[in-house]
């Protein structure tokens, strides 16, 4: 299997190389050069457990990876570290399944991903005889930030620098990154959004003077980002694992299709689902749920993207993005790299490009305003009395939208992406609007009564933990933070 550039066929890597890279030179991603087929029937691969069933997915992707090296990962991150055996649970209230992936350490689903990322690591720098010290630069709306952090904390060889929007996340996320321990790891806060901090460390990752100058001083970057294929590849997993859950709880027969809602901001995890159905798992389609930054849902219905617009920070702030990342690697696979260059080109340049919208049955968006968002937890406590977190929420009402607009009546699976607890302030204020005025702690303590859900131990008493991560920086110093904090 190799890897090829989305803007240059000719760009070329092993897995190894891809993921130690995170990025093309030319600012392109890599992408498989053709998506594997499972070769393993339904039935067998319902047999599997978690672990068994990443082996089988992963080991198509990471050919140049050894059984013995990809199955000292899979085990070393899929442990005790999550709340349950199985990983990622399917359950059933009212009318939809929610497949629950915030059962890891930092109670979102880039635990997943960024549990296994390390190891990948790990292994690829000793089989292309790495021997600089890795820095892991990570932008992050609100989850990867933590869930990096607490994947990357005293590995060997590594060093850690996260940025996060000062302003744009909520107190228990930045209550998670900046009371992370561990001597390799660094927080900032920036003055800017998700896209400021992205584009920032894009643009980092393609500077030959500065990656030079590290070189030098025995340091290579690389990213925790989903740009990085190590990030994506994992997240292909749990789609084959719910297909085969749903089928063992007697909700589909195996072979009959399913349908997924993804609560999206990078794309990255929808991309994953993609993957899965290329890959010949029965998916017949996918909703892309956006929150008001909805330019995918703008793209899904016209064919135009446009960045150009006012930034939302709303209620499920891992969301809040204009610029979809992932969305060129979708391109690339439709489209191919010309037409894919063409229009990253002019995004950068213009803000905006336009393709053809070939009539997509695949994939189509959806959104939820942040009334609409509020509702749907109500309303799914109310008939059921499960409590979902608020980006879960604006996939369920997207769903809902979705099933309005097109009376289609496949299964659905909601991906759930984040533990309540998260964003406990939002999740208690849309069940009453008298939470408004009590502070966010103590609420977890009422969520923790009205759910049932016991609050997990990995944020019990976080509002005491000592804060060690101070520094703070403008969106456009960035680089030079980057720069003094490694080179001085
Ligand atoms: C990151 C994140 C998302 C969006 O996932 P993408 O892969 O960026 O599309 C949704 N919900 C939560 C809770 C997240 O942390």
């Amino acid at each position: 299997m190799k890897y090829i550039g989305t803007r240059d066929e000719t760009i070329k890597a092993t897995a190894s190389q891809a993921i130690l890279k995170g990025i093309c030179p030319d600012g392109g991603l890599f992408i498989p050069s053709r998506i594997p087929k499972v070769n393993k029937s339904l039935s067998d691969l319902s047999k599997f457990s978690y672990q068994e069933l990443a082996y089988e997915i992963l080991r198509l992707y990471l050919t140049d990876f050894t059984e013995q090296e990809l199955k000292y990962c899979i085990n070393n991150a899929y442990d005790s570290k999550f709340d349950t055996q199985q990983i990622v649970p399917l359950v059933k209230k009212g009318d939809a399944l929610f497949l629950e992936l915030f059962h890891g350490k930092t109670l979102a689903f880039k635990d997943i991903a960024l549990s296994i990322l390390p190891y990948f690591m790990k292994i690829a720098a000793k089989k292309n005889g790495i021997d600089k010290e890795i820095v892991i630069l990570t932008a992050t709306s609100g989850d990867t930030g933590k869930a990096a952090l607490e994947g990357f904390a005293n590995v060997e060889g590594t060093k850690i620098i996260v940025f996060f929007p000062e302003d744009g996340v909520s107190p228990v996320q930045k209550l998670q990154m900046t009371t992370q321990e561990g001597e390799n790891t660094c927080v900032v806060g920036i003055k800017g959004n998700f896209d400021d901090a992205q584009s920032a460390v894009k643009s980092i990752f393609t500077d030959k003077e500065l990656s030079q100058k590290l070189e030098q001083k025995g340091y290579i970057f690389s990213s925790a980002n989903s740009i990085n294929i190590g990030r994506l590849v994992p997240q292909i997993v749990y789609y084959f694992y719910a297909y085969l859950q749903v089928a063992k709880q007697g909700e589909i027969a195996l072979g009959d299709t399913l349908n997924f809602t993804v609560p999206t901001g990078n794309f990255g995890d929808i991309l994953a689902g993609y993957y899965a159905k290329c890959m010949g798992l029965p998916v017949n389609h996918f909703v892309c749920a956006s929150n008001d930054n909805k330019v995918l849902y703008d793209f899904f219905r016209t064919g135009k993207y446009n960045k150009n617009r006012e930034f939302h920070v709303t209620i499920s702030p891992s969301m809040d993005i204009l610029i979809s990342s992932n969305l060129e690697r979708f391109l690339c696979h439709i489209m191919g790299q010309q037409k894919t260059k063409e229009c990253m080109t002019k995004l950068q340049n213009e803000g905006n490009y336009k393709i053809e919208i070939v009539q997509n049955d695949e994939i189509s968006g959806e959104y939820a305003t942040e009334q609409e968002t509020y509702g749907a937890i109500k309303q799914i406590y109310e008939q059921t009395g499960y409590i979902c977190d608020t980006h879960t929420a604006v996939a369920y009402a997207a769903y809902q939208k979705y099933k309005n607009r097109t009376n289609d009546n496949t299964p659905m699976v909601i991906v759930s992406t984040a533990s309540p607890y998260k964003f406990t302030k939002d999740v208690m204020v849309a069940l009453d609007e008298n939470n408004q005025n009590e502070d966010a702690f103590a609420l977890m303590k009422k969520l923790q009564k009205v759910s049932g859900v016991t609050i997990p131990t990995v944020i019990q008493g976080i509002e005491k933990r000592k804060i060690v991560h101070t520094h703070v920086c403008e969106k456009n110093n960035i680089k030079q933070f980057v720069s003094n904090y490694l080179l001085k």
